[in-house]
């Protein structure tokens, strides 16, 4: 199989018709060359998909998507809330807060919150996404400026347009990441800067099957050798932005070495990583005691955070700026 990111021949089959969340079964590759893994998908997927996932009462971490669009209106300061909540949105709180009035989209916004966030700091935002159900709740819900379109159309009517461009956790959903990178680079200003996320599989053992979303839901799980690979083949400058110097462990709302510990503790040649989050929520006394004092309390959890980010960088998920220069 011809990898897709790196067009190298040798991309090994290491998984065979694994059953995803929808859609019938799914063959997972490993380029040899640069690493990515990748879900081949034997039945087309469709942008259905994403109004299935959106409509449904209980799906995985979209419930807590479905949460922060709730809690966001009640919020002081809206992109600070976000910042404390993961990773990424930390990555664009540290990018914006310096800037005024900026010209702002949002590729996948889901239910709208970051858009909302962007907008309550000062900025033009937009939101974009392609679940028909989420930007109706978004627009009715926080207001009105978000669009139900693909980013490739936006970015052919928005050329040259945007001071600011977020997709967090979009590429690793996509059929052809490439299109992704094309359209950042076409809507962004020449002195633009964009921000992609996507979880890292870097963080597990090399021989972690598919520790992310099952397909089709994840289609590609990324290393940042794969991440620079796209960025190459769309001229765009690819840095990935190093947690620990912009002082993300004052903001980590987990504990780092507690999930690190976590993560290693479960068999690495399935798709168990999905179910991790059931350990945490353990309501043995024990697992209150250690939730109280490496998670809840602040001091404890905050030298944890220093203490991995000192000796280890990689976080589950991994977050890039890209620029035309
Ligand atoms: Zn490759």
């Amino acid at each position: 199989m011809k990898c897709p990111v790196c067009n190298n021949e040798n991309s090994k089959l290491i998984f065979s018709n694994f059953k995803g969340h929808y859609h019938g079964l799914f063959d997972i590759y490993q380029c040899s060359k640069c690493g990515v893994k990748f879900a081949i998908n034997k039945n087309k997927q469709t942008d259905q998909l994403y109004n299935k996932v959106y409509s449904e009462n209980d799906f995985g971490y979209y419930n807590e998507y479905k949460i922060q669009a709730k809690e966001i209106k009640n919020q002081k300061e809206p992109i600070k809330y976000l910042a404390k909540k993961s990773i990424p949105y930390f990555g664009v709180y540290n990018l914006l807060k310096k800037q005024n009035n900026q010209r702002t989209l949002d590729i996948g916004c889901g239910l709208g919150y970051l858009t909302y966030a962007m907008r309550n700091s000062g900025h033009q935002a937009t939101g974009l996404d392609i679940s028909e159900p989420a930007v109706k709740w978004a627009k009715e819900n926080l207001g009105d400026y978000y669009d139900n379109e693909s980013f490739q159309i936006h970015a052919n009517n928005h050329e040259k347009e945007y001071d600011f461009i977020s997709a967090l956790e979009i590429i690793e959903h996509l059929e052809n990441p490439l299109d992704l990178l094309s359209s950042i680079k076409k809507a962004l200003k020449p002195d633009g800067e964009a921000l992609i996320s996507t979880p890292n599989s870097l963080y597990y053992p090399q021989k972690a099957v598919w520790n992310t979303e099952w397909p089709p839901i994840h289609l590609w799980w990324f290393n940042d050798q794969s991440i620079q690979e796209l960025a190459k083949k769309t001229s765009l400058k690819c840095q990935k932005l190093n947690l620990g110097k912009l002082g993300y462990c004052f903001f980590c709302p987990n504990n780092l070495l507690l999930d690190y510990y976590y993560s290693r503790n479960f068999s690495f040649n399935n798709f168990s990583a999905i179910k991790t989050e059931d350990k945490k929520t353990s309501h043995s006394l024990f697992n209150k005691t250690v939730k109280y004092l490496l998670i809840d309390f602040y001091p404890l959890r905050m030298i944890s955070n220093f203490i991995y980010l000192l000796f280890n960088g990689q976080t589950q998920i991994s977050i890039y700026k890209l620029t035309n220069n």
